[in-house]
């Protein structure tokens, strides 16, 4: 039905190539409706079914905002689960493979703090995690959340029926003002609204029902 091209978009030639290799030769319709504003800087609410193509879709803008040079927190993006944080952070180096040495670290629960604080040390661009853990970190001051351009909501319904809300609110609270925030969501009650309205600057609704 949708059959736009990532070529479209004005994204670097890199990650147009990159996107060719992987296979994604048009845009899935929920890509189509939010690319266009999210890779404008705007905030977006996104709300469409598992497996349209979500990831790409959040992927795509915070990769396009980094800056590989410098080696700090640029985007953080919030999953429900690890098994979620860990595809998410997959995807995003399937995605992020066209510029060198970008870094993305997964900060999960059930594995030792000792090594993600090493890999924080280390520098990373773009940390991909569970709102528990992520707030451990922010306690023990092991993670700067100062430098982040992109805040990703993934799953937000998720989250919150998953009791996450308190956490998701002092993360959210550790970015800068000044951000991107995007909110990704299958359904959208009213918690999930005024989560929304809460964090979010004008933000733009997409809403996509069918998967391709
Ligand atoms: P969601 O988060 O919406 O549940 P995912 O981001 O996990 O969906 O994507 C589902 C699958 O679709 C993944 O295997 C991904 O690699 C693939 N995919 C995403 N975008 C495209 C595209 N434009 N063309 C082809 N495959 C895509
Ligand atoms: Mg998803």
């Amino acid at each position: 039905m949708n059959k736009a091209k990532f070529s479209s978009l004005s994204l670097p030639q890199n990650l147009l190539s990159n996107l060719d290799s992987l296979g994604y030769h048009s845009m899935t319709p929920i890509q189509a409706e939010s690319l266009p504003a999210i890779l404008d800087g705007r905030d977006v609410i996104a709300q469409a079914k598992t497996g349209s193509g979500k990831t790409a879709a959040f992927a795509l803008g915070l990769i396009n905002s980094l800056n590989p040079r410098w080696f700090g927190v640029q985007a953080l993006v919030l999953c429900p689960t690890r098994e979620l944080a860990d595809q998410v952070a997959q995807e995003i180096r399937r995605l992020a493979r066209a510029i060198d040495n970008i870094k993305v670290i997964t900060l999960c629960g059930g594995t030792p703090m000792a090594p993600q604080r090493a890999s924080l040390e280390h520098g990373a661009h773009i940390v991909v995690g569970t709102p528990g853990r992520l707030q451990d970190h922010l306690f023990r001051e092991s993670l700067n959340l100062s430098g982040v351009k992109t805040l990703v909501l993934d799953e937000a319904d998720r989250m919150v029926d998953m009791g996450f809300i308190e956490e998701i609110v002092g993360i959210v609270r550790a970015c800068p003002r000044q951000r991107q925030t995007l909110m990704f969501s299958a359904t959208y009650p009213d918690n999930i609204r005024k989560l929304a309205e809460q964090f979010m600057k004008n933000p733009q609704q997409v809403k996509v029902e069918s998967l391709h």
